[in-house]
Parts: structure tokens; C-alpha cells; sequence
């Protein structure tokens, strides 16, 4: 296999993908809704460069629900880690292929690449990087807290990450083979980029398109034998989150692959007869999950020896004082605001690092409880069906004509003018709010154009010029 797709690496990795494919992602597809932005991001092959913000928190907290994935499927047993130390090779870090042989465990890997980021860039501090760390640490803390170490009662994890590729059909089932230029290159082939058809040596072929996807988890179900998939996403507002997902397709998508492939044999493990059944969504709240604020320490009011209560000398309060005649000051307890987003949890364990009476914070827990953590780490079972994944298909078909017109017209482009004719801004976005080519496309130019990367295109690496002597199964 000698496909290679930017992300998604050799195509030996991808299961069901053959040599001679055309791919796509969702993320591809996800810019497709504006034709000016897929042209920047896949015609020019503009990548947005990302100075300030190393790997993001998101990634790195994927990385440590991975860890503990792949405990479950490799033991069977409770997770013993916390994402500092490495729970492969505790102590014996020569030769483990998990931490890279650095004893590091998923938050303490993260530390080190945020520190490394530091030091070679400007906006981003080793404060900050350590600051993170520790952010990254409580999210992964609470996540354990909540749904715990043990394997899930449910069902078992059969295949952590992984990647895969799922056809796209037209109408009656033939294979989608749009013509579709490329290149030659020193030692194969690349995807033709704006304005490339004319270059010398580029062709046109007709090679089946694939979508390429990476589930984060399959999941069985140890009675029944059905399959689930398991999707871990980080966000601000969780229970948003997850009430998009029954309008977003990635999940049909999913499915509709996953269920491909097993039918195909294809799964490893997997009977060819096994139902996917649907989905096991996570959520888990990027906010801060702090600890709750102490007080701050002020002058303790002295007791009345024969009423117990505080009292006044003339018209000033009367303070303990120590031994040397100061006053005593001393915190009044944790702060009780209910905004702070603290979990009920971490409130208690700060309740027990002062030493201070859980009694006195019984309502406040209560409270916390009700309102702060079931904000914090959602989950929801959904299932998934024939019919979704048959919708889902055909719509991928709808995609990859849009997707293949574009691959035409941009790399067929003669003038700037065709440009404007072919790919009109389709402002999708709100002001260009979180689109990475705002820039380019309130003013093109090459001062503009310099602030961004070449993104890696899709290549084949081998010669062989005949893709109809490819044997295409479906
Ligand atoms: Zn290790």
C-alpha cells in the first residue's frame, strides 16, 4: 500500500482502503458548505499555522481516555494510572512502546510537549504549560472520579483508535470513480492542486472515492454481540455538544462504516454477522475544573468565656490573640459562589486538605451536585440503524460530487477571474468568526498568503499508471 494521506499517515493503517483510491475526510467535507474555503484549504493547499496554541487540550485529553482504552482491552482491569507515570512499564521504562521508554504517563507526555513549546515560542509561557498540565490533570481526575477505573460492565473495548476507509456508492450501487487529475512527482503521484491539470505529465484518472475516518473506540456489547462505537469530544458547553450530535451525520457515518467493514470481515475480532447498534457519545467540559477558593484569613472574633459568643469591649470587637499579643487571623472557609463551576468532588477534597468540617458545607455539596456536575462530564447512548446508515450513504455520494467538482474545476483554473466564477464566498461562517482563512478572503495576496504553511497533499507513492488494472470490491 502506498497511498499517504495528510493525518491519517500510510494507508497500510487505514483498514479498507485499496492502493489506488481517492480520499476524503470529515474534516473535508466539513468546509465544503463554503466553496472559497475548501479552495483555500484543499484547491491551494493553504494550512493555517499555529503558533501560539501547541497541541490542544482537547487532542491531549483524547490521549489519556485512549490510555485507559487501551488498559481495558489489553487487561481487562481497573485503570491504575493518573496520566503522570506510565502504567505499561511502571519502573521499567526500558523498551516501552506506550511512554516511548520515558516512564511518562498521557499528562506528564502532554507537560513535556507544552514546556518544549514554551521554550521556543513567544505567546506561550512555561507558566502557562505547566498551568495547562494542570488543567489537563483535573479534567482526566474528574473523568475517573465520575465513570471509574474499572472496565465498563457493558461492554468491552475491541479496537481503541482506529482508522478506517468506506466507499462511496452511486445510485444502484456502482463504485464512485469520478475522472479526477494528478500529477507526477519523484516517486508517484499527488492529488492535482489549483490550476495543476495543465502541468506537464498531469492526468486524469478514474479511481473509487473513499471517505477516511478514525473511530476513537469499538465497543462490544458482552451479552448480546452487538458493536458500539465510543466518540470522546472536549467542549465548553458539553450538553450543547451533545445535542448537536443527533443533527451532525458524523456519527451515522460512523456507523454506516464500521457496519461496512464488519460485513466485509474486515474487523478484526468481529463476526462478518455482528450489528452495529449505535453509539456511545462522551463529553467532557473543557472548563476549569477547580478547586473552590479559600478565604481570606481575617482576625478570629474571641468567645465570651460565660456566653460562648463573640463580644464587644466599648465599641470594638474583641480578637484571639497567640502567645506573642498578635491577633489570630484565620480563614472563615471556602468561598461558597455558585458560578465558580466547582464539582462537588474537588469541593470535598478541598474541604479536607483545610481541614474543615464537611458538616458545615453539607447544603453547598447538595447543591453542587444538582447543578455543577452534571454539567461537567455528559454521555449519552444513542442507537443507529439500517436506515441511518442508508441515509448516510447516499448523502456521501451528494458529498463526493460536490467534493469532485471542486477537485475539477479548481485544478482545471486558468485565471484569477475563474476564481471568483467558480468559487463564490459562501459566508456560512458569522463575520468569519473561527474560520482560519478570514484573511485571504477579506483581501488575497501574497503578504496574506505568507502566513500560512503548504499543506501536505495526498500522494501515491508508486508509478504504475493503469488504475483500471486495480480490482475494485464492493
Ligand atoms: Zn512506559
Amino acid at each position: 500500500m502506498n497511498i499517504s494521506i495528510p493525518r491519517y499517515g500510510d494507508g497500510a493503517d487505514v483498514i479498507g482502503l485499496p492502493a489506488r483510491a481517492m480520499v476524503f475526510s470529515n474534516s473535508e467535507r466539513s468546509t465544503a458548505a463554503c466553496p472559497l474555503k475548501w479552495l483555500f484549504a484543499y484547491g491551494d493547499g493553504l494550512k493555517p499555522q499555529n503558533r501560539s496554541a501547541p497541541m490542544a487540550l482537547g487532542t491531549a485529553m483524547h490521549a489519556c481516555v485512549e490510555d485507559v482504552h487501551n488498559w481495558w482491552r489489553a487487561k481487562g482491569t481497573a485503570y491504575p494510572g493518573d496520566g503522570s507515570a506510565c502504567v505499561w512499564c511502571v519502573g521499567i521504562a526500558a523498551d516501552c512502546s506506550q511512554c516511548g521508554s520515558t516512564g511518562e504517563g498521557p499528562v506528564s507526555l502532554t507537560l513535556a510537549e507544552w514546556t518544549a513549546h514554551s521554550l521556543s515560542s513567544e505567546d506561550y509561557t512555561w507558566d502557562q504549560a505547566t498551568e495547562d498540565a494542570e488543567h489537563l490533570s483535573r479534567m482526566f481526575g474528574g473523568w475517573l472520579h465520575v465513570y471509574g477505573r474499572n472496565p465498563h460492565p457493558d461492554y468491552r473495548v475491541i479496537a481503541p483508535e482506529m482508522k478506517m476507509a468506506v466507499p462511496v456508492v452511486g445510485p444502484g450501487g456502482t463504485p464512485y470513480a469520478p475522472r479526477t487529475w494528478v500529477v507526477p512527482t519523484s516517486t508517484g503521484w499527488r492529488v492535482a492542486q489549483t490550476g495543476e491539470a495543465s502541468t506537464e505529465g498531469a492526468k486524469a484518472v478514474r479511481w473509487p472515492w473513499y471517505q477516511v475516518l478514525t473511530v476513537d473506540a469499538l465497543m462490544q456489547d458482552r451479552r448480546t454481540g452487538d458493536v458500539y462505537l465510543y466518540e470522546c469530544k472536549t467542549s465548553s458547553s458539553p450538553a450543547g455538544r451533545l445535542a448537536n450530535v443527533s443533527v451532525d451525520p458524523q456519527m451515522s457515518g460512523y456507523c454506516h462504516a464500521v457496519q461496512h467493514l464488519i460485513r466485509q470481515g474486515m474487523i478484526p475480532g468481529v463476526a462478518a454477522y455482528a450489528v452495529v447498534r449505535g453509539y456511545i457519545y462522551d463529553v467532557i467540559s473543557s472548563g476549569s475544573h477547580a478547586y473552590p477558593k479559600t478565604l481570606k484569613a481575617v482576625p478570629v472574633k474571641a468567645l465570651h468565656p460565660d456566653t460562648g459568643e463573640p463580644y464587644k469591649n466599648g465599641r470594638s470587637w474583641v480578637y484571639e490573640l497567640d502567645a506573642n499579643g498578635d491577633q489570630v487571623e484565620r480563614s472563615p472557609g471556602l468561598s461558597m459562589a455558585s458560578n465558580a463551576g466547582v464539582s462537588s468532588w474537588r469541593y470535598r477534597e478541598a474541604i479536607h486538605a483545610n481541614g474543615f468540617d464537611e458538616a458545615d458545607y453539607a447544603d453547598h455539596l447538595l447543591d453542587l451536585m444538582a447543578t455543577v456536575d452534571p454539567k461537567l462530564y455528559v454521555r449519552d447512548i444513542a442507537t443507529s440503524g439500517p436506515e441511518v446508515s442508508a441515509r448516510y450513504a447516499r448523502e456521501l455520494y451528494a458529498v463526493a460530487q460536490q467534493l469532485s467538482g471542486y477537485r475539477k474545476r479548481s485544478s482545471e483554473m486558468k485565471t484569477a477571474e475563474d476564481r471568483d466564477y467558480q468559487f463564490p464566498r459562501q459566508p456560512v461562517c458569522i463575520a468569519g468568526y473561527g474560520c482560519a482563512f478570514r484573511a485571504p478572503c477579506l483581501r488575497d495576496g501574497d503578504m496574506v498568503r505568507s502566513e500560512y504553511d503548504a499543506a501536505e497533499s495526498i500522494q501515491w507513492n508508486d508509478r504504475a499508471e493503469s488504475p483500471q488494472e486495480e480490482t475494485f470490491k464492493w
